[in-house]
């Protein structure tokens, strides 16, 4: 059996180690290098999610209840369209051109994902590290743990085990996989265990791909149309995942003048798509866990934040659902504008004019996203010259990721490195520099001694 089961023994350092042996044997065959290996190998993964794109909706409905058409669209659908856009240039991703850039696979890599998108965050990287030719061991999250055992069964029957391979587990088993010296490793995740990460990394000098997180701020300017705007709005923060996204809106930057309007947008179309009882709708997906639950009840019952809910707020301990809310004008010092929400939280804070909202966003970390909502052209240059964020999107949330001629990747505190489309195969392989020589036009002046008569340059 290709993957290694948390429950079968054991996963410790020694095994980690016997593992890496063995990967390291089957990298150094050469097997990975063929096109045809890695055609197959990305054939297969794509039929892995069309044949059980229904075992993955149930584990995905079980670790998060998430809805059965974000599932298809935001997981199965994205992972199919990047296995099919790796397979269709799979040939000229391996033209050399004239030869002076070779690319080479970096070897073995490690993939560690997150819970919130447990199967695209897994499967998504293997795809670039694959069609670059590199061995792969995916530890995904222990939090999403139907998910994890799915993909350790199917990456055990699909995919070819001498090198790919899945290793379940949480913190000890990471931890074991992380004394290992890899030849990347690409973590998803929250920042603090990002550093542990690259500290572990840094031992061996490997390098890091680092998808991160962050808040993301929507500054929402009055020249749009604000229907159109606040529906995307909604996409970008409750239609995924409830909130549970990376680049989910964090919180909304608006003028004082033109906070009521927006608040009476955004309270209408929740309403039309989540009814008026939102803890019951099918459309929701529940937040992951207890802990988290806890974290965003903090967050919320913060005594300078309470105060502040215009919309929503109602919760469900038993079912760990929160309904979407609405905070207006919360202190900036509060932990709600401070630490990344990650949940269905929308704090609105208001500025006098609405390029002073740029000073804000630059008051804090760089975000992995930041959207503006205008049509302002002035504002819109404005924004894309002195905001520093991962990505962005003028008058629309989120869907940047799905433009495989885009890298995905944050910057500062959001991440290091990026994937997507070109950027995935870009991300696993090293280009190396090749000069071919001929014997002729042998320059003396390389040569000593340096004699003046030499220097007729
Ligand atoms: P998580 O808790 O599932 O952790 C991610 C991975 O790290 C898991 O595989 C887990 O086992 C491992 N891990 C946890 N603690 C560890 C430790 N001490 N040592 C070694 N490994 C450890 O997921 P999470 O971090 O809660 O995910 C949410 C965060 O991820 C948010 O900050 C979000 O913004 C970010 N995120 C970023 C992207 C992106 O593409 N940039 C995508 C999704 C999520």
């Amino acid at each position: 059996m290709g993957s290694v089961k948390k429950e079968m023994a054991v996963f410790d350092s020694e095994a980690a180690s016997e593992m890496m042996k063995e990967l390291r044997v089957a990298f150094g065959s050469g097997k990975t290098r063929s096109y045809e290996w890695r055609l197959s190998q990305l054939k297969s993964l794509l039929k892995m999610a069309e044949d059980r794109e229904q075992d993955i909706v149930q584990a995905l409905r079980s670790d998060l209840s998430k809805p059965e058409l974000e599932s298809s669209i935001y997981e199965v659908s994205m992972l199919k369209g990047a296995c099919t856009l790796a397979i269709k240039k799979l040939k000229t991703l391996d033209d050399a051109g004239k030869a002076e850039i070779v690319p080479e696979p970096l070897g073995v890599v490690l993939v560690i994902s997150p819970w919130n998108y447990p199967l695209l965050l897994s499967l998504d990287p293997i795809i670039g590290a694959i069609a670059a030719g590199n061995a792969v061991v995916l530890k995904p999250s222990e939090i999403a743990p139907a998910t994890s055992s799915l993909l350790a069964k199917l990456v055990g029957e699909y995919m070819d085990n001498s090198l790919i391979r899945v290793v379940e587990g949480a913190v000890a088993e990471t931890t074991a996989l992380l004394e290992q010296k890899w030849d990347k490793i690409c973590y998803t995740g929250n920042g603090r265990t990002g550093r542990i990460v690259m500290a572990a990394a840094a031992k061996h000098l490997t390098p890091v791909l680092l998808e991160l997180g962050g808040k993301c701020p929507a500054v929402v300017d009055l020249s749009i149309n604000l229907q159109v705007a606040t529906r995307r709005i909604i996409a970008g923060k409750w239609a995924c995942n409830n909130g549970q996204t990376c680049v989910a809106v964090d919180y909304i930057l608006t003028t004082k003048d033109y906070a009521p309007k927006l608040v009476d947008s955004l309270k209408h179309e929740l309403e039309s798509f989540y009814g008026k009882n939102p803890l019951e709708s099918k459309d929701l997906s529940r937040i992951v866990n207890s802990n988290h639950f806890a974290r965003l009840t903090k967050l919320l019952d913060e005594d300078k934040v309470s105060g502040k809910i215009i919309h929503g707020g109602e919760r469900d301990k038993a079912n760990l659902k929160i309904a979407p809310t609405i905070l207006l004008d919360v202190p900036r010092d509060s932990l709600i504008m401070n630490e990344e929400i990650f949940g269905p939280l929308l704090p609105i804070f208001t500025v006098d004019k609405i390029e002073d909202s740029f000073d804000v966003i630059n008051s804090g970390t760089k975000p992995l996203a930041a959207y503006l909502f205008t049509n302002n052209k002035r504002l819109k240059e404005q924004f894309v010259t002195t905001i520093s964020a991962g990505g962005m999107i003028v008058n629309d949330t989120v869907i940047h990721l799905a433009v495989d001629t885009l890298p995905f990747g944050g910057v500062q505190e959001s991440g290091m490195g990026s994937y997507h489309g070109k950027f995935s195969f870009d991300a696993f392989t090293h280009k190396k520099a090749v000069l071919y020589r001929g014997f002729a036009g042998d320059a003396p002046v390389r040569y000593p001694p340096y004699t003046k008569g030499k220097l007729t340059l």
